[in-house]
């Protein structure tokens, strides 16, 4: 079993959450905007693996024993149009609750990071949802900053059918009925294969949630799939039977991982792992018997 993933001997960005970077895709430009950061634990999270997993992937745990998530969104550019997909926590922090896997989740830094890139909310056409866990929609119903709406309030929120007509089990996740009813006058519900900015399609990968979708950026020749949190971290991307513990549906899940997985092998295909700590951009390269992530920075 390998544990090398980058080309470099440098393994720290494995352990800290994603910076700002950017790739281009011909005309389109896609750039990890970061929100905050969670910490999750590996045991907790990923229970699947066992100890001599984890002893040959050490370098993605941090000396607790966490893996390291950026939160955030991804802002995609055309000329003078922007869509951004997913939205971050928003402000705030959750503190570590007893026997929960998730530690440390903060956001609040989403809108100054646009801003620093010389967007404003209000030049932001769409914002699309991968699903509704809290780490994905927080600047959706979070009030702006002064303000008593939130800062994307003028967008549709486009989120995948199933994922909306399935919300009802959101509660367990945090995501519960004060903020369905803030999403809800946004909310367009967009289906499989669906062209919703130009060059950007839906790619249903469901299974983490019962609507989960990726998103596919064309351009230039490559594409870009987008795929939230059908995988956590890039082990993975060699380990796609290894469940995350929320997931709705772990079949369903890990037929979705293996998909994607495979897909992510074909030319010319890259992906984004939004919480792929700060390896966020990278390919799906065969070494030895199997796969790895191997991180893409242009
Ligand atoms: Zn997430």
């Amino acid at each position: 079993m390998s544990t090398s993933t980058t080309p470099d001997a440098d393994t720290t960005r494995l352990r800290r959450p994603g910076v700002v970077r950017s790739l281009r895709l011909g005309e389109t430009t896609v750039t990890y905007v970061p929100d905050g950061a969670a910490r999750l634990s590996g045991r907790g999270w990923l229970p699947a693996a066992t100890e001599e997993d984890w002893a040959a992937y050490g370098e993605y745990l941090d000396a607790d024993g966490y893996l390291t998530a950026g939160v955030g969104g991804l802002l995609v550019e055309r000329g003078d149009r922007a869509l951004l997909i997913d939205a971050g926590f928003g402000p705030g922090t959750r503190p570590a609750e007893p026997g929960s896997p998730v530690s440390d989740l903060r956001g609040g830094a989403l809108l100054d990071n646009l801003a620093a890139l010389g967007r404003r909310p209000a030049g932001i056409e769409a914002v699309a949802v991968t699903h509704l866990h809290t780490d994905h929609i927080g600047w959706l119903h979070h009030p702006a900053p002064g303000g008593d709406r939130p800062a994307l309030a003028h967008a549709p929120y486009l989120i995948p059918e199933a994922e909306w007509t399935g919300r009802a089990h959101l509660a367990a996740h945090g995501t519960g009925p004060e903020v369905l009813a803030v999403l809800e006058p946004q909310v367009r519900t967009v289906a499989d294969g669906e062209e919703i900015f130009p060059g950007v399609r839906v790619h249903l990968s469901a299974g983490h949630t019962p609507g989960h979708a990726s998103y596919v950026i064309s351009g230039g020749g490559r594409r870009l799939i987008a795929f939230g949190d059908a995988l956590h971290s890039p082990v993975q991307i060699s380990h796609p039977e290894w469940y995350a513990a929320p997931d709705h549906d772990r079949a369903a899940a890990s037929d979705a991982r293996r998909r994607l997985v495979a897909e992510l092998q074909e030319p010319d295909t890259l992906g984004f792992g939004i919480h792929f700590a700060d390896v966020v951009f990278g390919r799906v390269r065969a070494e030895g018997a199997g796969v790895v992530w191997e991180a893409v920075d242009a």
